[in-house]
């Protein structure tokens, strides 16, 4: 490592790696108050079809504004608190409050045919996740085959307990999607052993479908994978028309992103009309 030979520039590193760590533990610690005073909140983003834009699916997407800091994004704290273990008391209440709002929403007539949760690494590997899931979705009313658990490549690339997890998931009915697809480990491999059945294409192969050349000839191959082997692809972070219609050209039937719908919080639904023509009874 050059730096080592260069005193000025190692002290300097050690330094920035020291700050890090202070703050790193400064909102471990704040994470955990900010469960205790219920500073998180969902929002939820449509996953639609193509080329209609029928809302399919929500996605859930945590939030946190603190009351200094603000807005603290999601790739900056669940982070942290996968490594202080805070994840696994917060996905519980991320998975329940995503369950309470999608029994809400069907009460009222209004919800979308399923909902997805993202579940870190450490969640799935936790002894006990699948029996949470189960006791939340029967707790909340909500049938497994309504929920979509997202787990990134490489949550499951280590085999395991989370490999585990997600057979028993797809054995209690509920959805499993790989996120952020094509950008972890051995992307391609996984799908010959997991029972996945959602593709979600990272936003980085969406961005440049547009653009001639070699830069759509991974979004393009993706689908062709998919529906080769008879999953279902979702292209994540479509922002404008010409990619929605180029993906429709690929062969892309499903997508989400800000020319669709932003995540939005979920409105309250006290008092508003049932919309017609949804099927009665219970979210099951
Ligand atoms: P993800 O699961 O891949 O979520 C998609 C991210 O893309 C979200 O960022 C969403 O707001 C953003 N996005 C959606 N459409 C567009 C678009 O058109 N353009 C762009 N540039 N971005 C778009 P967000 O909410 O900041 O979340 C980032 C990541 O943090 C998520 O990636 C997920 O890995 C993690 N995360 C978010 N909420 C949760 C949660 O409840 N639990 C866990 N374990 N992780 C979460
Ligand atoms: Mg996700
Ligand atoms: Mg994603
Ligand atoms: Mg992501």
């Amino acid at each position: 490592y050059a730096a080592k030979a260069d005193g000025g520039r190692h002290r300097r590193y050690t330094a920035d790696l020291d700050t890090s760590t202070d703050e790193e533990a400064r909102l471990g610690a704040e994470l955990r108050t900010a469960l205790d005073r219920g500073e998180f909140h969902l929002v939820y983003q449509p996953i639609v079809e193509l080329p209609t834009g029928a809302v399919l699916a929500v996605e859930s997407l945590v939030r946190w504004w603190h009351p200094d800091r603000g807005y603290v994004r999601p790739d900056v704290f669940i982070p942290v608190a996968e490594r202080t273990g805070l994840i696994v008391e917060l996905g519980e209440w991320i998975l329940r409050t995503a369950c309470l709002q999608f029994a809400d929403w069907w009460r009222h007539g209004v919800a979308p045919y399923r909902f997805g949760v993202n579940v870190s690494a450490r969640q799935l590997a936790e002894p006990g996740f699948v029996s949470l899931v189960a006791a939340v979705l029967a707790e909340t009313g909500v049938h497994p085959a309504r929920l979509i658990v997202e787990v990134t490549e490489t949550a499951v690339f280590g085999g395991g307990a989370a490999v585990r997890a997600v057979h028993e998931l797809t054995e209690l009915g509920v959805e499993i999607a790989l996120d952020d697809f094509g950008t972890g480990h051995s992307s391609l491999g996984l799908l010959q052993t997991l029972p996945v059945r959602i593709l979600k294409v990272d936003k980085s192969f969406v961005e440049n479908v547009t653009m001639a050349g070699r830069h759509a000839v991974i979004a393009t191959s993706l689908i062709q994978v998919a529906n080769g082997l008879g999953l279902v692809a979702v292209a994540e972070g479509v922002e404008t028309a010409e990619q929605a219609a180029e993906l429709y050209r690929l062969g892309y039937r499903r997508a989400q992103g800000y020319h669709f719908g932003r995540p939005e919080m979920a409105k309250p639904l006290s008092g508003a009309a049932a919309l017609p023509g949804l099927p009665a009874g219970g979210p099951g």
